[in-house]
């Protein structure tokens, strides 16, 4: 069922420490979410508001998410907007609302969109047929105002896309998702840097070689996706000749055996 494809909520086990680079949409994104905890329903001057991250993909919109919600102890819900959707009249609004009561019941929470494009288009899209987007973006504008209006409700929402341009502009006002942060890819040897330093951090790198070093080698644009992808290919290839090796030696003495049982796997950049 729906309910059991979004899960139940829980803190994810992401680190700060595991996204690499990417200080400035770490410091917005904490600032927003402590200033949005604080907000008491009480207090009506003060809206919450949330965050819209946008980006091409793998930038690490989705493990900044998770990210923020350990940082905070807080629990994380995430829905990818194709799932929300459903072919019968009156379920795709009926999911959303159970994932605001779900968010609500696990407060303090974090509702993370992504592929919010797909969810929330700009109304009146000739596309829509049956009008059930239409009916979709006025479901969660619905849901993000009462928010507001809830006491004690540490609702937090987060939303993803790689195509902010498509979004309702109803959503972009203040008190719904009034922040929109780029998170881009690596351009800058200081920026591919950060993102490999916690890649690197979790393997043995072969004698000599520095995340400096591969660094200096990667292409001029990189996602942290790309970076993870690069150094989980070298992973794979040391340990494939790591077990060629260990192999090789199996034919030979107790000796020379241990010799490379003890030996680390080590990533050669290709
Ligand atoms: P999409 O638009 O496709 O959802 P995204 O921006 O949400 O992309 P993520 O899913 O967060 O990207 O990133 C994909 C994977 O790439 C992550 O699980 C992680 O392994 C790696 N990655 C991305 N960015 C970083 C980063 N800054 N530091 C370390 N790893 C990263």
């Amino acid at each position: 069922s729906f309910s059991t494809a979004i899960g139940a909520p829980k803190i994810p086990t992401v680190k700060w420490s595991d996204v690499g680079g990417l200080e400035d949409v770490k410091k917005a994104i904490s600032e927003s979410l402590k200033a949005n905890l604080k907000i008491n329903s009480n207090n009506s001057k003060l809206k919450r508001s949330g965050i819209v991250l946008y980006g091409p993909p793998g930038c690490g919109k989705t493990l900044i998410a998770k990210a923020v919600a350990n940082e905070f102890n807080i629990t994380f819900l995430s829905v990818k907007g194709p799932e929300l959707l459903n072919q019968y009249v009156g379920q795709s609004e009926q999911n959303l609302r159970m994932i605001f009561e779900k968010a609500r019941l696990a407060s303090p929470s974090i509702i993370f969109f992504d592929e919010m494009d797909s969810l929330a288009p700009n109304r009146g899209n000739a596309g829509d047929s049956g009008g059930v987007m239409d009916r979709m973006v006025s479901q969660l504008l619905t849901e993000l105002d009462t928010l507001h209006s809830k006491q004690n409700c540490n609702v937090f929402v987060m939303a993803a896309t790689n195509r902010p341009d498509l979004l309702d502009p109803c959503l972009i006002t203040p008190g719904r998702f009034d922040k929109s942060i780029h998170v881009r890819p690596a351009q800058d040897l200081t920026s591919k840097l950060r993102i490999l330093e916690p890649v690197c951090n979790k393997m043995t790198l072969e004698d000599g070689l520095t995340p400096e070093i591969i660094a200096k080698n990667c292409p001029e644009i990189m996602s942290g996706a790309d970076v993870t992808s690069l150094m989980q290919k070298s992973a794979m290839k040391a340990l494939a000749n790591a077990i060629y090796l260990i192999e090789e030696k199996s034919l030979k003495g107790d000796a020379e055996r241990k010799e490379i049982e003890n030996t680390n796997v080590i990533v050669k950049l290709e």
